[in-house]
């Protein structure tokens, strides 16, 4: 097989990243924006040991599970993989991702019947509170604000995104024309110069609070005040249109970010109008939201996943509780009217300081919250038998890569009779499972819950008990 060549096959599986997997004698050909069961006609970009890269030049045979993307830009998108694949068979991909995990990695043969139906959304758009776009120039040299196409950072232009909240749609014209008509240079990354970076926009759903922060290569953005009536009168029209769900420009802004970075946000943020940060209410636990704060982007889902957390916890309103990798405390504020005691832990200080602002907001006392890593943290109380030493529900939330091996040992010694465990990556999700499994719990549970629609993540809930007790 050589580059440039050009064949016929049939897509039979799918990969981690939402790419269609085929074969040409033998050879295993991944190509983006296939589905299983397309019939395709792909181009050999790239041929490496054993496996090979395609580009889909034409499907003859459609798949029965593909659909017409709602975005027209969807193929070019870097941000959703699947909007070509029908809803409900998102979800089973992502059920029998959990499903095979549990079973290849984790051992656990009896994992389909264990598994609840997935948690989808009714309606899978319009669900990000949060979106983040850069800003470039068109070949005129006018602004435009769009979208990386994926992997790259060549920048495609954006009308709207079909994830993202609809009010979206109304501010981006108008940042856009602000820019130009104040002629505001447009920051360029490779040279570093130039002002405006992204646009960053919260939306909090429940609350209709709107918050647009610009980020800036520098200290200073002039006519704020003619931005921000542009942007408040962009929010009028929308509710004109949109009048079940009025939104208030309740925050407008900007981040200092001069360093020559892919991160977007700076450490620094200041107020141009309005309020530093915008509430929002997941259940009914309110959260403030700063520009920089961690906060769950798709609440509607976010709700029903702490929700399936708060259900598997069973608890009764007296028992010590740990939530590890606890972030801005989502997971334990949510837990706290339920339970005597709840115990956070998290390595963000940051993170550390919005958990205790939203506990102080939200009149909870029986939660603490430490700094540290979790690994170091826990067994240093658990060995002192200070308070929290021994627990009776334990939940963690942990990053990609899971638990850390000191976590789970002393997790196995605190010998909680129920542990939830939050998961979003069901491969080291299923790892740890086989060790917990292997000392003493047993898997009673699991629910898969759909937060990013349209993409390949999956975001799973898991219940054990301890062996002896159901
Ligand atoms: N439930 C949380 C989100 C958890 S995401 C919420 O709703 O806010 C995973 C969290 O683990 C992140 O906040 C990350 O900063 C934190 N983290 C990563 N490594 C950690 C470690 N070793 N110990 C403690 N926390 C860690």
């Amino acid at each position: 097989m050589n580059k440039n060549e050009e064949y016929e096959m049939t897509i039979e599986d799918i990969g981690n990243d939402g790419e269609g997997i085929g074969h040409v004698d033998g050879m295993a050909v991944f190509v983006k924006d296939a589905l299983i069961g397309d019939h395709i006609r792909l181009k050999i970009m790239k041929v490496k040991k054993g496996y090979a890269y395609g580009r889909l030049l034409e499907i003859l045979q459609p798949s029965d599970f593909r659909t017409e993307p709602v975005c027209t830009n969807a193929r070019a998108c870097g941000g959703c993989t699947l909007q070509h694949m029908i809803y409900t068979e998102q979800l089973a991909y992502k059920w029998n991702k959990v499903k095979n995990c549990l079973e290849r990695i984790g051992g656990i043969s009896n994992a389909a019947s264990l598994m609840e139906p997935a948690y989808g959304m009714e309606h899978p758009y319009a669900y990000r509170n949060k979106m983040q776009f850069p800003v470039g120039t068109d070949k005129n040299g006018n602004a435009v604000l769009g979208f990386y196409a994926g992997h790259t950072h060549s920048l495609i232009p954006l009308k709207e995104c079909a994830v993202g909240h609809p009010i979206n749609k109304y501010l981006l014209p108008v940042i856009q024309n602000f820019i130009n008509k104040f002629h505001i240079p447009v920051y360029n990354e490779e040279t570093h110069t130039g002002l405006i970076r992204h646009i960053l926009t919260r939306v909090g759903f429940q609350t209709g609070e709107l918050m647009v922060c610009v980020v800036i290569n520098g200290n200073r953005i002039t006519h704020s005040n003619v931005l921000y009536e542009m942007l408040n009168d962009a929010v009028q029209i929308y509710n004109e249109k949109s009048p079940e769900r009025p939104l208030t420009l309740a925050s407008l802004m900007f981040n200092v970010n001069t360093d020559k970075t892919n991160r977007i946000l700076g450490q620094t943020s200041h107020l141009l109008f309005g309020k530093e940060y915008i509430t929002d209410y997941i259940g009914d636990i309110a959260f403030r939201i700063s520009p920089q704060s961690f906060y769950q982007v798709n609440p509607v889902q976010t709700k029903v996943l702490y929700g399936k957390a708060l259900e598997y916890a069973a608890l009764k309103g007296t028992e010590t509780v740990w939530d590890m990798y606890c972030g801005i405390g989502t997971i334990s504020l949510f837990l706290a009217k339920n339970a005597g005691q709840v115990y956070g832990v998290e390595i963000l200080p940051q993170a550390i300081d919005d958990a205790k602002t939203n506990a102080r907001l939200n009149g909870i006392q029986n939660v603490s919250f430490m700094v540290g890593k979790a690994e170091e943290v826990v067994p240093q109380i658990y060995e002192s038998g200070a308070n929290g030493a021994k627990a009776d529900v334990v939940v963690v939330d942990p990053p990609r890569k899971g638990c850390d091996a000191a976590l789970l040992s002393t997790i196995v010694k605190m010998a909680p009779s129920r542990m939830v465990y939050v998961s979003c990556d069901p491969a080291t999700l299923a790892r740890d499972l086989k060790y917990l499994t292997e000392h003493g719990f047993a898997l009673q549970k699991v629910a898969v819950v759909d937060q990013f629609c349209h993409s390949t993540h999956v975001e799973t809930c898991a219940l054990l008990t301890k062996e002896n007790q159901k």
